[in-house]
């Protein structure tokens, strides 16, 4: 998570601009609601105390944020992984659990090594 006030200043304010220049270089998590989102997304922005912001959309995810329905931060960019890609995945299947490292290493390896996964251990 970002907590250089400076950045933090300067990132609210890309989003409340809904910068597309900043697509990708940070994602904003709303505490209020749970949802992350791009810096371009239409919905209403929300205040400054209440956003949370993100160098990456795996970061916010491990803080428990889920990807919002209406600017899709996740979906829409190429430069995701197939890691974070089954992560979506996995997250919209079962939005209650908390997501940790350890599920992200299981899905790292599911995603290179599908025969292996059976054989994990999970220490
Ligand atoms: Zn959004």
């Amino acid at each position: 998570m970002i907590t250089e006030q400076a950045k933090i200043d300067h990132f609210y304010d890309m989003l409340v601009k809904k910068e597309s220049n900043y697509e990708g270089i940070f994602y904003v998590g709303v505490k209020t609601t749970g949802i992350l989102c791009r810096p371009t997304c239409p919905a209403k922005k929300p205040n400054k105390e209440n956003c949370e912001f993100f160098e990456t959309a795996q970061e916010a995810l491990l803080a428990s944020y889920r990807p919002c329905k209406r600017c899709r931060p996740l979906s829409s960019t190429s430069k995701l992984s197939n890691e974070v890609k089954l992560l979506v995945q996995a997250i919209e299947a079962n939005p209650e659990r908390k997501w940790s490292d350890k599920d992200f290493d299981k899905l790292a390896i599911s995603a290179t090594q599908p025969d292996a996964n059976s054989k994990n251990n999970s220490a």
